[in-house]
């Protein structure tokens, strides 16, 4: 089984489109969203939930009311700033002490030092992940908590599901839409993959951002390969990314042009190859045969 990683260096690039038409091409594949922090491959692949799980990336503190004696020992000691004198009173004091969830880091620290045993220290829920049927085959995929930072675990932990789905069912690839940029949640989604595209765009910052991209995949040691999107809006630019790219050895698969399809597909719940032949189609698909080709 191999693992194709489709990421860029930021949002917005095509990405999660051009994913979605290789999932359409592909003939025995699974399919991973890693880009949870704005996870959107569901809503052109209309994935049916066959299981749900929780998603806790650690363990959070927080304060047994009835037990506090409002000695304020743990806000003192807490580095987050998160533990505040707003909580009700009890049997014992007027005022308690209550923990911000989304501020507490669960360093673990007021636990430790609370003279009165009245801090609980449990897993906190931090989204949901799903395996799912999709017209394409199975897919895995999460939806993180409002204002949650653990997403590096959870696509780990995406990766790891939709890999052992493949080794279950011989799946020949697994695809995988890749967070964007170049922290925490790319590097697990690149880690350890047969081969990354990089989609950008013939933008100045396109340029930039494929260089930071690239050197990522450089230090991981993975193959990489670049599609850009766009590619007639301005031609000079393209040109320069080309050039960018053969400098350092990275080859240029796809130039795709400007096309409204991209917005109409996604508004129909289809792939672009569903939704659009010709031109189009006809590029994704030329893309994905130089990609299964590399891949070997
Ligand atoms: S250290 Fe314990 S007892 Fe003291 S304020 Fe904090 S929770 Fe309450
Ligand atoms: S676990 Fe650490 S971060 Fe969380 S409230 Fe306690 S001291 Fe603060």
């Amino acid at each position: 089984m191999k693992e194709l990683v489709v990421i860029s260096g930021k949002g917005g690039t095509g990405k999660t489109s051009i994913t979605a038409a290789f999932a359409s091409l592909a003939k025995n594949t699974v399919l991973a969203d890693c880009d949870v922090d704005a996870a959107d491959l569901h809503l052109v692949l209309e994935p049916k939930i066959r299981h749900q799980s929780d998603f806790s990336g650690g363990k959070q503190a927080s304060i047994v009311t009835e037990k506090c004696i409002g000695c304020g020992r743990c806000a003192k000691m807490c580095r987050f700033d998160a533990i505040k004198f707003d909580g009700m009173g009890n049997d014992i004091v007027g005022k308690t002490y209550t923990i911000d969830p989304v501020s507490c880091e669960g360093c673990k620290v007021c636990v430790e030092f609370c003279p009165a045993d009245a801090i609980a220290f449990e897993p906190a829920i931090n989204g949901k992940w799903f395996i799912s049927d999709t017209r394409f085959g199975p897919m895995v995929h999460a939806k993180l908590g409002i204002a949650e930072e653990n997403s590096g675990k959870l696509v780990t932990l995406i990766r790891k599901e939709a890999k052992k789905i493949a080794d279950e069912q011989n799946k020949d690839l697994l695809i995988i839409d890749g967070s964007p940029g170049i922290g925490c949640p790319v590097i697990a989604s690149i880690t350890g993959a047969d081969l990354a595209l990089v989609v950008t765009e013939p933008t100045l910052s396109g340029i930039h951002d494929l260089e930071r991209v690239a050197q990522l995949t450089a230090n991981f040691g993975i193959k990489t390969l670049v599609c850009v999107n766009k590619a007639d809006i301005n031609p000079e630019m393209t040109e320069k990314i080309e050039k960018d790219a053969k400098e350092k050895g990275l080859k240029v698969v796809g130039k795709i042009p400007y096309d409204e399809s991209f917005t109409k597909a996604q508004i129909m719940k289809a792939t672009l190859i569903e939704y659009t032949g010709g031109n189009i189609a006809e590029k994704l698909k030329s893309m994905f045969r130089e990609i299964t080709y590399t891949l070997g």
